[in-house]
């Protein structure tokens, strides 16, 4: 299919806004009128810290965070899932004990602040609530897990945190522990635990949607075969276009499709991470930054600004992401990709910095041939489909 260039301002949009409809990018009306969402936001991580609000607007050149409610009008991201993510931590009571209790704190977090923006924002616990709540102009908060470990061995605590409104949970992060081996990581289970197929187990009995993003080869074939229903990737990318561990193999994306699931596809991963020492430095810095005074956090995105002109952290570029976007289709099919591009999470990739980056995603969709219908179910009737599904 033929690529058309991008009319200028699709590179500037919000400088486009007063030109009228007719001067737009053609992708952005369409863009703008679709049911967007994505699988992955660790803009929870924001939240707490201090002098930071999600109502206000916040620029990349001044503050790290790539979402705010500002920006997801610009990018006209209607919503996503909200991430409770816990870090690894030793496999011991007293490791499973700490992050629990972060994890119940994060999730209050997160409720707060939904609340504080109930009049532009709702929660969503089902398919037909995100409907709802677009049909009403207000934006979609899913709530999700990125690490199951503050479940420790309890598994009656998922229970809980389905109770808390999380719809989407993965076993595992980027080390492996009680639930399953890592993608990143040496194989320890070679796949799931014993009680990680039983973490398989509870997720289908409550409905939470399996989310295999970090999992290790062998433990996806397992949650696939194991899984009663469909799962997601909330945040990968695709193994043919950088070869790494954490990536998905088109083999098995073509599997995942056939069992009736979805790859929402990351912007990490396409290159090396780019760790330098410095980048670690201050990569462990953002981590805590909730617990920064105001100025601390603006010396951190200085120094990271000021890195970010000597180095980045990944290689590939918006061009290289449309073009694995576009094979992830080929491979996949339209029914079977979706949108986790892991902002506030290491996402972001030149010409594509933030979440205002979006409509130019529908417009390159659209210029490889796609309908709008088929772009619509891409950007949020997949994931849509997948959640509907459990349980049934
Ligand atoms: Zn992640």
């Amino acid at each position: 299919m033929t690529r058309v260039a991008i009319p200028l301002c699709a590179l500037a949009l919000a400088g486009c806004s007063t030109g009228g409809e007719e001067t737009k990018a053609p992708g952005a009306g369409l863009h703008a009128r679709m049911l967007v969402l994505d699988t992955h936001l660790d803009t929870p991580l924001h939240f707490g810290r201090q002098g930071w609000r999600f109502a206000d607007r916040h620029a990349l050149a001044t503050d790290l965070s790539q979402l705010d409610i500002p920006r997801m009008r610009d990018g006209a991201l209607d919503g996503g899932f909200f991430a409770i993510y816990t870090a690894q931590g030793p496999l011991t009571p007293q490791g499973y004990a700490d992050a629990l209790a972060f994890a119940r704190k994060r999730s209050d977090l997160i409720d707060r602040v939904i609340a504080e923006n109930s009049g532009v924002m709702g929660v969503a616990l089902t398919a037909d609530d995100a409907r709802r709540l677009n049909a009403a102009g207000k934006l979609i908060a899913f709530k999700s897990m990125e690490n199951s470990y503050p479940l420790g061995e309890d598994l009656s605590l998922l229970a809980e945190f389905h109770g808390k409104g999380v719809r989407l949970a993965g076993p595992v992060h980027s080390l492996n522990n009680q639930f399953a081996d890592s993608a990143t990581d040496k194989p320890r289970w070679n796949g799931l635990s014993p009680l990680g197929r039983q973490w398989v187990a509870e997720m289908n009995r409550l409905g939470i949607v399996i989310d295999a993003s970090h999992s290790s080869d062998a433990a996806f074939d397992q949650i696939l075969a194991l899984s009663k229903y469909p799962i997601l990737l909330s945040h990968s990318s695709l193994r043919s276009a950088h070869a790494h561990p954490r990536n998905l193999d088109e083999d098995r994306l073509r599997r995942l499709a056939e069992k009736g699931g979805a790859m929402c596809i990351s912007t990490i991963f396409m290159s090396e991470m780019n760790l330098s020492p410095e980048r670690a430095e201050l990569f462990g810095k953002y981590e805590q930054i909730e617990t920064m005074p105001p100025a601390e956090q603006a010396e951190l995105t200085r120094r990271w600004r000021d890195l970010d002109t000597r180095e980045t952290m990944w290689a590939a570029d918006f061009d290289a992401y449309i073009k694995m976007v576009l094979r992830a289709i080929e491979v996949g099919g339209v029914d079977h990709i979706c949108f986790g591009a892991d902002w506030d999470g290491g996402g972001g990739l030149r010409g594509i910095e933030d979440i205002s980056a979006l409509p130019k995603v529908t417009e390159r969709l659209k210029a490889a041939g796609y309908s709008d219908a088929d772009i619509e179910k891409m950007w949020s009737g997949n994931i849509l489909r997948v959640l509907a599904a459990q349980g049934k």
